[in-house]
């Protein structure tokens, strides 16, 4: 039986023959389905499609991690909310998963504290997923907790932080994890993070929760709320816009 098919089927030969039928170009056009057109603006501003999470107008999106009361982190004339600390995370209502996730934010221009300690906050991506926050502007720390890490899984390729009390970017490309129907988890999640327009995460994945002590964990879970960590500091942010993918 190997024989024949052997015979009849040889994988090469096939291979080769079907790319020499192919002498229409059309032949290997894909029309459908057509990409939407959507108007884009200056690289910070939100493009049509987008969901403004914060204009800079109020927090109605967001809700208080802790105890889904008002988020009341500190309102800015500016255009820009600001930690206010010991009052603690604040996280989107609504639930994403695959995403492209916009924002900005600054340490603060009064340098204060080191290492983890200064301009410390988070996006945690579907409530878990931790990129980094922080002023690694001349200042230490793990290179696997610093500013664009994927917390303790991921050293960020380049530092691309401005000084304090700047404003910077951060635009990700977030694909959520996959779970079977027994919780188990049958695709990783990737990510990729542009830190003031520089790739510093290429589709890096995601082994599981980025915890402070211990290993990923990987409970199955499906959409989840973008989270701003409260860590003390007194870190603003402002623009921020997501797709869902
Ligand atoms: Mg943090």
């Amino acid at each position: 039986m190997k024989k024949i098919l052997f015979v009849i089927f040889p994988c090469s030969l096939l291979a080769a023959d079907v790319t020499a039928q192919i002498t229409d170009p059309k032949a290997t056009e894909v029309w459908q389905p057509v990409p939407r057109l959507v108007q884009t603006g200056q690289p910070t501003e939100a493009p049509s499609d987008a969901i403004r999470l914060f204009d800079g107008s109020n927090l109605n999106n967001f809700i208080s991690s802790k105890d889904s009361s008002a988020a009341v982190w500190t309102l800015q004339k500016d255009g820009s909310i600001t930690v206010a600390p010991g009052k603690g995370d604040i996280q989107t209502k609504q639930s994403f998963g695959d995403c492209q996730l916009h924002l900005e934010f600054k340490a603060p221009e009064i340098v204060k504290g080191e290492g983890q300690g200064r301009g410390n906050s988070g996006v945690f991506l579907q409530n878990r997923y931790e990129v980094q926050v922080l002023d690694c502007f001349q200042n230490s720390t793990y290179s696997n907790g610093q500013t664009a890490s994927i917390y303790k899984q991921h050293i960020p390729l380049v530092n691309a932080c401005k000084k304090p009390g700047e404003w910077q970017t951060y635009d990700i490309l977030y694909t959520a994890p996959r779970f079977n129907q027994d919780g188990i988890k049958t695709a990783s999640a990737y990510v990729t993070v542009l830190h003031n327009g520089v790739v510093v995460q290429n589709h890096v994945e995601i082994k599981g929760t980025t915890e402070y002590i211990g290993l990923p964990q990987n409970l199955a879970h499906g959409k989840g709320p973008i989270k701003l960590q409260d860590h003390g500091d007194l870190v603003s942010f402002r623009n921020i816009w997501i797709r869902e993918l």
